[in-house]
């Protein structure tokens, strides 16, 4: 079985199910007491925030290649940021290892593409919905990618950084997203993608009238495969 880097952290609220859902997996396919081989380097989620608001991307750059390295020398076959926002910089990172990478937005990809999903709706932090970093990977496969108006991309955004990476679970959140959810359904979206790796924490199928793609579970069975493969 091949070894699992994680970067987690981001938040680590979010690294936890990663943790488990690998473990599930392995366990499922292998049965008995066998679970995953994880290596796991949570960074520290706050002063990578100052730097994302500051706009200081090169800083975060540094921190994240410097634990994927780590990684790779500690004997990782492959790396994971378990984040989608932190993939702005994943083209810099992979070009610093020799191991591959898994990119959340290709697994995602994958996963739409089986289940014949073609105009998508995408909620997750400011700079995954409203940048061209992630939304390209999946247009260029032929998405479509909608994203909420200007007011609920704020109310999306504030609830992951306020609520959701400080473990805090409200239900007039849950009741916001799903509204909002719905109105991305009225404006032709066939499916939602879970876009930030904390919105399975607050948002279940059965508070989406759309079908939805928990980026977090996609990419952490994702990892889980390729270790077995
Ligand atoms: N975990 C979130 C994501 O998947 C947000 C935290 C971050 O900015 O990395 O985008």
């Amino acid at each position: 079985m091949k070894t699992i880097g994680l970067i987690g952290g981001m938040s680590w609220e979010s690294t936890i199910p990663y943790y488990k859902i690998i473990n599930e997996y392995v366990g499922k396919e292998l049965g008995g007491l066998h679970n995953a081989r994880i290596i796991l380097y949570s960074v520290e989620f706050g002063e990578l925030e100052k730097y994302m608001s500051a706009g200081e991307w090169n800083k975060i750059e540094n921190v994240l290649s410097d634990a994927a390295v780590k990684l790779q020398n500690a004997g990782a076959d492959v790396v994971l940021i378990c984040t989608n926002t932190m993939h702005k910089m994943f083209p810099q990172i992979q070009d610093k290892l020799t191991v591959p990478m898994i990119h959340i937005a290709d697994a995602t990809g994958d996963e739409l593409e089986r289940h014949g999903k073609h105009k998508v709706a995408l909620l997750g932090t400011k700079y995954t919905m409203t940048e061209d970093f992630y939304k390209s990977r999946l247009i260029k496969r032929g998405f479509e990618v909608i994203i909420p108006d200007e007011d609920d991309i704020k109310i999306v955004n504030d609830v992951i950084f306020d609520e959701l990476c400080c473990g805090i679970v409200k239900e007039s959140s849950r009741e916001a997203y799903s509204r909002i959810i719905t109105k991305l359904k009225d404006k032709g979206a066939d499916s939602v993608i879970l876009g930030c790796t904390e919105i399975g924490i607050l948002i279940r199928q059965e508070d989406s009238v759309l079908p939805i793609f928990d980026t977090t579970v996609i990419h952490a069975e994702s990892a889980a495969r390729f270790a077995l493969s």
